[in-house]
């Protein structure tokens, strides 16, 4: 429970002379009411606090500074960084809203996000308001009796004319709770966090646990690690030192540090994978025991490094169409190939520069990048550009088909970026990179936001106008992006399969996914372009037998076997429970891997590429 004589310095301090007479008069008449009568003309006030025996809800106060006339009280629909409409306020319960002096005041529902208050005069309006965090991850919020996150678009609430305001924020919580973590700095009471406007508010997650937090100091700057969930299959200690690696690398990477407090690694090894990234923290999600399998490990490191990249692509330096964000509706921009996808090109390296991973390892992350842009046909379909500005109907709600009319501008973005260095390192005998064109982005555009244009300029400058035609190929067409080539300049090669065992048998296929939850060989895609779908497979068709011979999951490698690429078969099918049967011709199947390995001819001045680009040395052949 917050106490006022705590706040009695603040409150005197933001107060109008006007409405420091009011204060005086209350208390002296001993009447103490809620904090919000003494609310600044300039400030906005949220205080969280937890229901009593209700788990995954939290209760929001938040206090506004309002004109006479309507005013909006707004939910936002998304978070910035994870491009899907998620409408917060589904989760929005029991609104109320009263005057500062306690007096209720209708309240109206207008619309999916919005709703409406009259008022007489100029004042203060207390929102009241309860909202249930459905579930953990990244983009919303979840609240239970061990710890609790909070990401503030999907719980608080704003009005147009404050959310430039300065917002405070309190939380009300048991010490049994634990303790609260956000990169926002803490009034001078130690009471409030402190936010310069909303936009910085729902840009600083909140963590409430027991937990413990790793710290420390790189060139001046402040770092902590907390791990919510650390457990006996969790070592904090290591993964502090690492995440510290990553750090000075990236920063080694940008040469410029634009973090103005300490920054937060917010993770939670509870379960779930991913990140979102903010100006001073991340939220990121792992396994409980994520760390004790290497590539798992790799995975979480992977995740670290893509999202403190982000403090300088996408948080400071971001497309024109993200300068100001408007939680009420999709932003579109074709750019994500470079703010997602350029990310995910940098946070493999730069795990292999800081040395936490091997060549090889590298090598196994850039081969796993081409073989998941290249097994799937919709890379034929869709150019990366428009991959992006689908982002919000495709890539955050991934459907059975998607394999057949999308790509991920993440995936497709990390392999063009590679071709693209490739490039520029080859044709500049080594003068030139990729690293340099980011940072010269990040120089002309770290504090205005960039147009779809200015990634091209700048490559143009420094790699020429083949750079820039090699861009727009890249991005804008379905164009095969030509890793072979870029591959063969460091003396590699990649191999695509077919499969083989013991280097003889080839298997076959007829281009199908299986759905793996259903009993059953149950079809879920059909790839686009196969010889299933030439024979007229559907997703759903459950697959009985294959040329007479019983199909189940533990024989169907065994049948496939049976046929080379070419052959004829039968396939008996159930489709819609009615019994049919299809012509079928095998075709190679797909590769369950791609490697890189080094090609023949490789020497000396393929080590000397591959050194300057991972940033470590190569030991005898890599
Ligand atoms: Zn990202």
């Amino acid at each position: 429970m917050k106490s006022w004589i705590n706040l009695h310095p603040l409150l005197i301090k933001a107060l109008s002379p006007a409405k420091g007479l009011v204060l005086f008069a209350v208390l002296l008449g001993g009447i103490l009411t809620y904090p919000g009568w003494a609310l600044a003309a300039d400030e906005v006030r949220h205080t969280l606090s937890y229901p009593e025996n209700r788990q995954q809800h939290i209760l929001v106060r938040s206090e506004f500074p309002v004109s006479a006339g309507v005013t909006e009280l707004i939910m936002p629909d998304w978070t910035p960084g994870s491009y899907l409409i998620r409408d917060f306020a589904v989760n929005v319960n029991s609104l109320t809203v009263a005057l500062s002096d306690g007096k209720s005041l209708p309240v109206k529902k207008i619309s999916k996000d919005r709703w409406t208050v009259n008022t007489v005069q100029a004042g203060t309006l207390v929102a009241n308001y309860e909202v249930f965090t459905p579930g953990l991850n990244v983009s919303s919020s979840w609240v239970s009796d061990s710890f609790s996150l909070i990401n503030g678009a999907s719980v608080f609430l704003y009005t147009q004319n404050s959310r430039h305001l300065p917002q405070k924020l309190s939380v009300e919580a048991d010490s049994n709770r634990g303790r609260v973590h956000t990169a926002m700095p803490l009034s001078a009471g130690n009471k409030e966090f402190l936010a310069a406007d909303y936009d910085e508010l729902v840009d600083s997650p909140v963590v409430v646990a027991e937990a413990p937090s790793y710290s420390f100091v790189h060139e001046g700057q402040d770092y902590a690690l907390l791990n919510v969930g650390e457990n006996e299959f969790w070592d904090g200690q290591k993964a502090a030192r690492d995440v510290e690696k990553v750090v000075v690398e990236t920063q080694s990477f940008w040469r410029t540090n634009p973090l103005t407090k300490p920054y937060w690694f917010l993770n939670f090894a509870v379960e779930g994978k991913g990140g979102l990234e903010h100006d001073h923290s991340t939220v990121i999600m792992t396994g409980r025991r994520q760390m004790g399998d290497r590539d798992s490990y790799i995975q979480w490191l992977g995740v670290v490094a893509h999202e403190f990249f982000h403090v300088w692509n996408v948080r400071r330096m971001r497309p024109q169409e993200f300068a100001s964000y408007d939680y009420q509706t999709e932003q579109y921009t074709d750019q994500l190939w470079l703010a997602e996808g350029l990310t995910s090109y940098y946070d493999n390296l730069l795990l292999s520069r800081a040395g936490l991973i091997t060549p090889k390892e590298y090598m196994e992350l850039l081969a796993n990048d081409i073989y998941r842009l290249e097994t799937k046909p919709g890379r034929l379909l869709r150019p990366v550009t428009e991959a992006s500005v689908d982002a919000w109907i495709r890539h955050y709600q991934p459907k059975a088909n998607s394999v057949n009319n999308t790509i991920s501008y993440y995936t497709k973005g990390a392999v063009i970026s590679f071709v693209l260095d490739a490039y520029l390192r080859k044709n500049s005998r080594g003068r030139h990179d990729l690293d340099e064109v980011m940072r010269k982005m990040y120089s002309l555009y770290s504090d205005k936001p960039y147009s779809s244009d200015a990634f091209e300029n700048v490559l143009i400058d420094v790699g020429g106008a083949g750079a820039g035609k090699l861009l727009q190929s890249l991005i804008d067409t379905t164009d095969d992006p030509g890793v072979d080539v870029a591959l063969d300049w460091y003396g590699l090669e990649l191999i695509r399969g077919p499969l083989t065992e013991n280097g003889e048998a080839v298997e076959s296929g007829f281009g199908v996914i299986w759905d793996e939850g259903k009993q059953g060989m149950v079809i879920k895609t059909v790839l686009a372009g196969s010889s299933g779908a030439i024979a007229g497979l559907m997703s759903g068709d459950e697959i009985l037998a294959i040329g007479g011979e019983r199909l189940k999951k533990n024989t169907l490698a065994k049948l496939m076997k049976i046929y080379n690429p070419g052959d004829n078969s039968t396939l008996l099918l159930s489709r819609r429970g009615k019994i049919e049967t299809l012509d079928i011709t095998m075709e190679a199947a797909i590769p369950d891997r791609f490697d890189i390995v080094l090609r023949s001819g490789f020497g000396k001045r393929h080590i000397n590429r591959l050194q300057s680009l991972l940033g470590q040395k190569l030991r005898g052949r890599p």
